[in-house]
């Protein structure tokens, strides 16, 4: 079966075609560690993982790599504002690299609590410098590269299509960036949408986290002056050496400071994927600048076509606004483990809506996500007890099941139109064990399917397998209760919840979709 991709570049859904055989390349943007992250990023986070564990259920060899930044994005989406690590270090009172060590470990927690496979390769951004720097140094050769007052600067007027990646012409993008004051002018800047490659380290502050760059550059006498001026006012530029030759002046430096946050994620997904590879992923927030810059740097650069096929997730929501930390409507992961949610909950309302979609975060759908794994456990341990008699239904429900579900992945990862087979087959079988048509032999078939869906959902379905089951008699009482609650014999049913409660150790909660138990604690 062939996965269609819906591609930003292109606008349009393609057949997937990877560049070796049966590999798929990826690169997607990491997190900038100065704090936890929010669900909203664990959600793109989670899509990602969906999208691998397709690839790799279609029979794909994947190569994952997700950076982590620790060093050099600021506050704003663009180049000013302060770097979010050292200012998360100044208010906690810790070095910038505790704090990006600190975040860091904490994110790969959250990570493995929600069963996201790890990359293959997670680089780090500060141990990338070299790299980044002889990026920037092509860039300087092929005259994308120019000095101001605080940096090294990308000029986007000079790359063709700049900005095709977001569907605008160059005039629109830069229109669009000060409109939405998405980038603040900065002084020297030529271009709205031009932006820092690497930063000098300021005058005034000294930080924590900055690097030489010792560099030559060919200097006309008006450029030389004015660098000479920048120099005399922060001494983080140095000048090291200075040649004439034919009017022209060469000049060595070093340029104390640090690395643009774009600049990471082209250095180090060229350096593990190649410079061409089949696929970047990450949030749409990043697709009208760190993406759009990416795309100058790398094909700047090498003069070859950087990816061929670029994945955004859509946001998650609350109350109709994104989630994020400066509007302070946002739940870690943390809070919701607090709450009694679990991680299985968590995962799996993310992955009941489209990658592609926004998805507003409410408690009644994390209910409701209960709900949902309750009817997948229920259903197991109903298929682990069948013993009827084999129809012949049960065969051409489980084919087309198999069917429609990869080919529902396949249409661009559609997951929540992947569930809606899975609960489908549910309703379906259920009415056969009802009417007991379900075999031994028929229910291992079929929570071997469900186990090999698993595959992509990543719910960790086989552990309900393992888990005891409530005794007949426990089963028993909890229908009696919800009996009772229909005729409003409330008194009579709380006896009957502490009776379970006491004896089998296990607490009800009323759901709209039916009583569900737990283990108590
Ligand atoms: P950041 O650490 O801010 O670079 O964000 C990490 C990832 O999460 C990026 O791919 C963002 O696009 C993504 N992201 C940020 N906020 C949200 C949100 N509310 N919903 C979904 N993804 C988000
Ligand atoms: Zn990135």
């Amino acid at each position: 079966m062939r996965i269609k991709v819906f591609n930003t570049l292109t606008r349009k859904k393609q057949v997937f075609k990877p560049l070796n055989d049966n590999e798929v390349r990826i690169y997607t943007c990491g997190p900038t560690v100065y704090d936890y992250a929010h669900i909203g990023n664990l959600r793109t986070y989670v899509n990602e993982d969906i999208i691998r564990r397709t690839f790799e259920i279609f029979g794909y060899k994947v190569l994952h790599v997700m950076n982590i930044t620790d060093v050099g994005h600021l506050t704003s989406q663009a180049d000013t504002g302060e770097d979010k690590i050292e200012k998360a270090a100044k208010e906690k009172q810790k070095t910038a690299w505790e704090i990006a060590e600190y975040f860091t470990q904490e994110f790969f927690k959250d990570i493995e609590t929600l069963n996201i496979q790890k990359a293959h390769i997670i680089p780090k951004a500060t141990q990338h410098i070299k790299e980044m720097q002889e990026l920037i140094e092509k860039l300087k050769e092929k005259g994308y590269a120019y000095i101001i007052k605080d940096g090294i600067y990308y000029d986007t007027s000079k790359f063709k299509d700049y900005g095709k990646l977001s569907g605008m012409s160059f005039k629109k993008l830069n229109k669009y960036l000060i409109e939405g004051a998405r980038v603040e002018p900065v002084e020297g800047k030529r271009n709205i949408t031009d932006f820092a490659l690497w930063k000098f380290s300021p005058k005034d502050k000294k930080r924590q986290m900055e690097w030489d760059y010792i560099t030559e550059w060919k200097l006309s006498k008006e450029e030389y002056e004015k660098v000479l001026q920048f120099s005399k006012e922060n001494p983080n530029i140095k000048i090291l050496e200075v040649r004439e030759e034919n009017g022209y002046y060469r000049v060595k430096f070093n340029f104390v400071g640090f690395p643009g946050w774009h600049i990471e994620c082209s250095a180090m997904s060229m350096k593990y994927l190649g410079e061409t590879f089949d696929i970047h992923a990450g949030g749409i927030d990043h697709i009208p600048i760190h993406h759009t810059n990416e795309i100058a740097q790398s094909e700047g650069a090498t003069g070859k076509k950087f990816v061929n096929y670029w994945i955004h997730c859509n946001f998650l929501l609350v109350n109709n606004q994104k989630m994020s930390k400066s509007l302070g409507n946002y739940y870690t992961l943390r809070d919701l483990l607090e709450k009694g949610y679990s991680w299985r909950e968590i995962r799996f309302l993310f992955i009941s809506a489209h990658y592609r979609e926004e998805q507003n975060f409410t408690f009644e759908a994390l209910n409701a996500a209960k709900a949902s794994i309750e009817r997948i456990r229920n259903f197991l341990h109903s298929l682990k007890n069948a013993k009827g008699k084999h129809s012949k239904e049960f065969t051409s429900i489980l084919k087309k099941t198999k069917k429609e579900f990869l080919k529902n992945l396949a249409d661009d990862f559609n997951m929540p139109k992947a569930l809606a087979t899975l609960f489908n087959f549910i309703t379906e079988v259920n009415k056969l064990l009802a009417e007991n048509k379900i075999s031994e032999r028929d229910g291992k078939k079929a929570i071997e399917l469900i186990l090999f869906f698993d595959k992509v959902l990543g719910l960790k379905l086989d552990e309900f397998l393992k888990e005891e089951e409530l005794p007949e008699e426990a089963k028993k009482l909890i229908e009696e209760r919800d009996r009772l609650r229909k005729e409003g014999r409330f008194e009579e049913a709380d006896k009957i919840r502490e009776e379970l409660r006491n004896k089998y150790k296990i607490v009800l909660e009323d759901t709209d979709k039916g009583t569900i138990w737990k283990k108590a604690d």
